[in-house]
């Protein structure tokens, strides 16, 4: 007799097209996981931790000492948990904290936040990290426990970086932490100019993947305020010196074997995502109402190309 099939209890993924570049999701709250997942996406591109530390009212200097390190670690550990969960064994890359200071400071004990006059070029991301090797360590110890629960879908992401110093002593910190680089799938943004031309570096620093946030390497590629009114007109990500930076980033990653992608906003545009495909990007990321449309747009420009070779 044959045995009754099992019944699937999961959401039924849409049929999405098969392409060779991968596209993935962004996810900035862990409740919105399943309905990312839901898209049929590659994996997570960015999984942004700054809502699960903002939500939690206090500043993670704060937190901690009411708290304890044991339950601040605990939320991280729960937040990305929820995500991976959704996505297991899709790939998860998630960014350790990047919030500006001015978002701090509206925190309990965010009075001890230095006030910054351009938050934006100043203590944030990867900087802030390595000044407070303390604070980041919670989260490099939410990331081992993870690991030691059997979450070897999760990937760790540096943001802000300039150059392999950031990158070296962001590396040196992980292993402090227990986690061992060479095992894990980890890697950076490309967020200033400074990273994407010293990428060749940073590649002999053994990441494994670079990431395009185009939301920041578009401000300070062009010097524009990406949360400016008056200056809106000019972000521009497609501008052709934001894009030979990308241009030339793939290229050198191409060469030390190294993947590519971009999680900032620019992932989700069809003309970004032309350009991209064209030059050989590993995966893109985009926002969850736009994975659909981008999952088409990279399998036209797939198949423009395939015939354009054989041409
Ligand atoms: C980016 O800069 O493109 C990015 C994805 O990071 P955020 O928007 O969080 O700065
Ligand atoms: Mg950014």
């Amino acid at each position: 007799e044959e045995p009754e099939p099992v019944e699937d209890a999961r959401p039924s993924t849409p049929v999405k097209p098969m392409t060779a570049t991968e596209v993935k999701v962004n996810v900035s709250i862990p409740e919105a996981a399943e309905r990312a997942a839901a898209t049929g996406a590659d994996g997570v591109g960015l999984l942004r931790i700054e809502h699960m530390v903002l939500s939690l009212d206090k500043t993670p200097e704060r937190y901690v000492s009411e708290h304890g390190e044991r339950a601040y670690i605990d939320e991280l550990v729960d937040g990305i948990r929820t995500v991976a969960d959704e996505f297991y064994p899709r790939p998860v890359r998630v960014r350790t904290l990047d919030a500006p200071t001015d978002e701090f400071r509206e925190l309990e004990g965010g009075e001890d936040e230095p006030d910054e006059h351009n938050p934006m070029l100043g203590y944030r991301g990867i900087r802030r990290s390595l000044d407070r090797p303390d604070v980041f360590g919670y989260e490099l110890a939410a990331f081992r426990r993870l690991f030691e629960m059997g979450y070897d879908n999760i990937e760790i992401m540096f943001p802000l970086v300039n150059d392999a110093e950031d990158v070296l002593r962001a590396r040196r910190l992980m292993e402090d932490a227990g986690i061992d680089p060479d095992k894990r799938s980890w890697g950076v943004m490309i967020e200033t100019p400074a990273s994407a031309l010293g990428v060749e570096s940073m590649a002999e620093a053994g990441i494994d993947f670079a990431s395009f946030g185009t939301n920041d390497l578009t401000q300070y590629t062009l010097a524009v305020d990406r949360n400016n009114g008056a200056v809106a007109d000019r972000f521009d990500e497609l501008h052709p010196a934001v894009l030979e930076l990308i241009s030339t980033t793939i290229e050198t990653c191409r060469e030390h074997d190294i993947d590519t992608s971009i999680c900032g906003q620019a992932g989700s545009k069809p003309d970004m995502v032309d350009a991209l495909v064209n030059e050989g990007i590993t995966s893109i990321s985009a926002n969850v109402d736009a994975v659909r449309d981008v999952q088409h747009e990279v399998k036209r420009v797939e198949q423009r190309l395939m015939l354009e070779s054989v041409r």
